[in-house]
């Protein structure tokens, strides 16, 4: 590489050092940032330009590797520093950078109803509850190829049954297939991270997965079964939902399953059909 494109070079030009706070573990290695375009725009083969939107820019090796895919670029960072940096950076003029958090980012007024996809190296401490909201939000993207830290990867793919499978798991397996695509270790990364990542690549299912009836319900339902793991999930679910446990006994019964088991053990056919039951009351 390039040795004055390094994250170290680039921020050192601007007197600026890794921040912490927001997560900051930059990409080194531009065909790991290639890579990671690749898949994110490989999607929109039909001849349709790819209308992605970065979240964190960091000091731009994913934002020019997307950009190098033709794609129609929009990226969110929330450090001011890094803007300025950004903004300075002749190859990146094709992006529209935009200084915000991706947690309070206007989506539905961004894409404008139009098919849009999510790519980036997601910081460590907003990662979840981003890819959560990107699941679960209406006209939501159709893609989301991301980095994020082993562990997640680990129970964004989780199946039932294993210890990595939780609320995270089913919330996002509702609206999207899941798959693993690659890990790094930590030097691929500047400042290395403590942690392996890996990039996860998430595709929009034609239709969700299941259909409870109460689409709100289904989600207390499966945060209630995880919350007391180790409960049965009849006692999880009367404590979590604040429901009496007869009540809530005779749901599983209907549901055609065991008092006994735990949340973990619940596939997605499941939990609907539990939540359907607890709607039916
Ligand atoms: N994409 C760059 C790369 O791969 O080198 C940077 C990745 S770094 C792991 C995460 C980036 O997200 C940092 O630049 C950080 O400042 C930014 N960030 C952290 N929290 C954010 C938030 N809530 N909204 C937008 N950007 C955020």
């Amino acid at each position: 590489m390039n040795p004055s494109a390094h994250p170290r070079a680039l921020l050192a030009r601007w007197g600026l050092r890794p921040r912490k706070r927001y997560g900051q573990n930059f990409l080194v290695d531009p065909a790991t940032a290639q890579r990671i375009a690749r898949l994110c725009v490989s999607f929109c083969e039909d001849g349709r330009r790819a209308r992605v939107l970065e979240i964190g820019a960091g000091t731009g090796a994913l934002t020019l590797a997307l950009l190098e895919t033709g794609a129609d670029l929009t990226t969110i960072e929330i450090d001011p520093a890094l803007i300025a940096l950004l903004r300075s950076r002749d190859d990146l003029r094709g992006a529209e950078i935009v200084q915000g958090d991706a947690l309070e980012f206007d989506y539905a007024r961004w894409s404008h109803g139009a098919s849009w996809s999510v790519a980036g190296n997601l910081p460590y401490n907003v990662a979840t509850p981003l890819i959560v909201g990107f699941a679960e939000m209406p006209n939501g993207p159709e893609s989301l190829t991301v980095m994020v830290q082993k562990d997640v990867a680990d129970r964004l793919a989780a199946t039932p049954g294993t210890a990595a499978y939780g609320s995270l798991s089913v919330a996002v397996q509702y609206a999207l297939n899941v798959e693993r695509a690659f890990t790094l270790g930590p030097s691929a990364f500047y400042p290395p991270p403590k942690v392996r990542s890996a990039v996860v690549r998430m595709v929009r299912r034609a239709k969700p997965a299941v259909e409870p009836r109460d689409l709100a319900l289904f989600r207390k339902v499966v945060r209630g079964a995880f919350a007391y793991r180790r409960k049965t999930l009849v006692n999880s679910l009367a404590l979590a939902l604040d429901m009496p446990h007869a009540a809530v006994a005779r749901a599983v019964a209907a549901s055609r399953l065991s008092p006994e088991l735990r949340g973990e053990r619940l596939d997605l056919d499941d939990f609907a059909r539990l939540a359907d039951a607890l709607a039916e009351g």
